[in-house]
């Protein structure tokens, strides 16, 4: 875009020059001079300034041309300076086109020429964009006609001055119309663009515009300065030496005032750049810090999210496999009292000299084992029936003593430490005691070579605390042997897990020490590395209740009591035929007279029609289970002794039926009768 002050200056030129050519076409002296002393513009220096001035309005490549025939005239005159030591060509061409005699055409001279030349040049590198180079141009071009019209300006009141312009070589002929011409395109092809080059930074609205635009304001002090002194010369006022002085010093203080200006300014933009730098950095590091803060905070928020994860779903698969292993051992239990039960009839039938009495006891020694086994599943399951009461834990664990000598060899230490004098943890001694037994074995199996195997119990309350708040009792079982993997240890639990060979583990025994302190409210933790032994916390909780009455839960095996006298009807109540016909068989075997239900309707009918003098119940059975049996029962016979013979005991349920007896399935014919005896003597 072309700026509207180029244009301007760009048509004054052409005003002159046309003032020229008419003054050429008319044989007008004045026109052709400008003024009646002074020299004439030539024909060239019209043709070439009008052709650079052209350029200013027509399009790009007619601009272009424009330019190189400006050039063309210049190089023209410089030819025949060359040639003729001045411009020949002008007065001719004037002769020849106008029929002016030739005294009164003007000649370009060599200033005048460059001049144009410059101007040219400048104008098309300006339209081949290369505003630099262009704007160099123009400023020479401008210093050589500024110097010229300077010089008419000094020296039109001085009868000298003019001469002494035109005497310098260079300008001898450059006329006043033509310096201020060449001076106008000069101008006109640095603001040409206003958003290039030195137009764009004269413009500019920043601190450099402005330092620009005062800096050159201040260029315009010289030259006035300059012409006030001159004047005051000749008007006799000043001498020369003085006037000189006093134009360097006024030139110079604004100078140096124009200069500490700008440097200030520098330094207070550099200043500014330097805080705002140190600002951004600032502003850098602290997100940086920030992003760290944040990634950091995810991380430890996903570990701990995949950590309770992992724990989640291990405590939901080992409450499936609970659930499993509780209802296998439930069905396996009815099974096994059901055989046991017969074999028990079938050994009372054969004398102790039969040849099959060997077989029959044999089977019931593998009915035992197999009791055993469905008492650790049942553990596990946390649903067998606990012979939960306060203990004390010190106690415990040294009663516990005894089964750990006979467990390890000579080889290993034991050392027992008992830290928890007075604290009082609730659970069934008996399984605990298996538990210690169970982890003893394992340490035994983890020592081949020997080692040291060392209990410890410590109570974590205070004195002053009160126990049964809060806390938890713990024994401490360690050992010095081969210790776990963690992939191992992922999975210790797990019933059936075993890492030995077949025959040696069972898988079940951490299996049945995760359920019995589960069931306490406790719970399990396992340290060990391999080859670092394994250290086995039981965490159990502490309560404020001390030891009651004696047990109401008989366990199986306790020894024969023979029933005196056989009182009345027993009634029978099972829904499996099995466990039901051998439960009646011992009784019956042992005297009594049953009557058998097989299930909880039709044992209260029965009941209403005999009025037993004791019913035995099973817990689970289709319909009304034990527990609402025996409730509808006490309804019509509140006194009626109750046994409850449960393999898969809900404990809480039982527990609101009073002063009833619960037998663990299975259960051998002595215990069954030593309870009923024990029921009917209490009644
Ligand atoms: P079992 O002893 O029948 O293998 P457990 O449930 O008692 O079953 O133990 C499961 C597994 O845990 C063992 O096979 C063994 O690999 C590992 N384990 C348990 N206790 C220890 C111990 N004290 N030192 C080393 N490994 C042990
Ligand atoms: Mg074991």
């Amino acid at each position: 875009m072309m700026t509207r002050s180029a244009q301007v200056l760009a048509a004054l030129t052409l005003l002159v020059v046309s003032a020229v050519f008419i003054g050429y076409v008319t044989h007008s002296a004045l026109l052709i001079t400008f003024a009646p002393s002074l020299q004439g513009m030539s024909l060239l220096t019209a043709l070439g300034i009008g052709c650079a001035a052209l350029a200013f309005f027509v399009q790009r490549r007619a601009a272009l041309v424009a330019g190189w025939a400006a050039l063309l005239a210049a190089i023209a005159a410089l030819a025949s300076h060359a040639a003729f030591g001045r411009d020949v060509i002008s007065p001719n061409l004037a002769h020849a086109v106008f029929g002016l005699p030739p005294g009164q055409s003007g000649r370009t001279s060599i200033a005048t020429a460059i001049a144009i030349a410059l101007v040219g040049l400048a104008q098309n590198q300006r339209l081949l964009r290369r505003h630099l180079l262009a704007d160099m141009l123009a400023s020479a071009a401008l210093l050589l006609s500024g110097t010229a019209l300077l010089g008419y300006a000094y020296g039109i009141r001085d009868p000298h001055g003019v001469r002494d312009l035109y005497a310098l070589f260079l300008f001898n002929t450059m006329a006043v119309h033509t310096a201020a011409a060449l001076f106008a395109l000069g101008l006109a092809t640095v603001f040409a663009q206003a958003d290039h080059g030195w137009a764009r930074m004269i413009a500019s609205s920043r601190t450099g515009g402005a330092a620009t635009r005062h800096q050159l304001a201040f260029t315009l002090l010289p030259p006035v300065v300059g012409g006030a002194l001159l004047e005051a010369m000749h008007s006799g006022r000043l001498g020369t030496a003085v006037a000189m002085a006093l134009l360097v010093m006024i030139t110079i203080a604004p100078l140096i005032a124009l200069i500490l200006h700008d440097g200030k300014t520098l330094d207070t933009l550099d200043l500014e750049r330097e805080l705002s730098d140190r600002l951004k950095q600032q502003t850098a590091d602290s997100l940086t810090a920030r992003l760290a803060e944040q990634a950091a905070a995810l991380n430890h928020e996903s570990a701990e999210r995949a950590k309770a994860e992992s724990a989640m779903y291990g405590a939901q698969r080992l409450e499936a496999v609970g659930q499993l292993t509780g209802g296998i051992a439930h069905d396996f239990n009815n099974l096994l009292m059901a055989v046991s039960g017969n074999l028990h009839l079938a050994r009372s039938r054969l004398g102790a000299e039969h040849p099959a009495r060997t077989y029959v006891d044999n089977a019931v020694v593998a009915t035992q084992r197999g009791t055993k086994l469905t008492a650790q599943l049942l553990a596990f399951s946390r649903t067998q029936r606990l012979d939960m009461r306060p203990v004390e834990l010190d106690a415990v664990v040294q009663d516990a003593r005894g089964l750990l000598d006979h467990a390890f060899g000579p080889t290993v230490a034991i050392d027992i430490e008992l830290l928890a004098p007075g604290a009082w943890i609730r659970a069934d001694a008996d399984q605990l005691h298996l538990a210690i037994l169970n982890l003893a074995l394992n340490a035994r199996d983890a020592m081949p070579a020997g080692g040291t195997f060392s209990i410890l119990t410590l109570d974590n309350t205070s004195p002053r605390h009160d126990p049964g708040d809060a806390g938890f009792a713990m024994i401490r079982v360690s050992d010095s042997g081969v210790g776990m993997t963690p992939e191992v240890i992922e999975r210790a639990i797990d019933p059936f897990f075993t890492t030995k060979e077949r025959g040696r583990g069972t898988g079940l025994g951490l299996a049945q020490v995760y359920g019995v302190v589960k069931q306490c409210g406790g719970d399990l933790r396992i340290r060990s590395a391999p080859g670092g032994g394994t250290t086995i916390d039981l965490l159990l909780p502490l309560t404020a209740e001390r030891a009651t009455a004696g047990p109401r839960t008989l366990e199986p095996g306790a020894p024969p009591v023979l029933a005196t006298s056989r009182p009345g009807p027993l009634l029978v109540i099972d829904d499996d035929d099995h466990v039901r016909i051998a439960l009646a068989e011992m009784f019956r075997s042992a005297g009594y007279d049953v009557t058998e239900a097989e299930n909880g309707a039709d044992g209260l009918r029965v009941l209403d029609e005999i009025k037993p003098v004791l019913a035995v119940i099973d817990f689970i059975m289709p319909g009304l289970n034990g527990v609402q049996v025996a409730r509808l029962a006490r309804l019509k016979q509140p006194s009626l002794p109750i046994i409850f013979v449960s393999g898969y005991a809900d404990t809480l349920a039982l527990d609101e039926i009073g002063n009833a007896i619960i037998l663990r399935k299975p259960v051998g014919p002595e215990a069954l009768l030593n309870a009923v005896d024990n029921a009917l003597r209490a009644a």
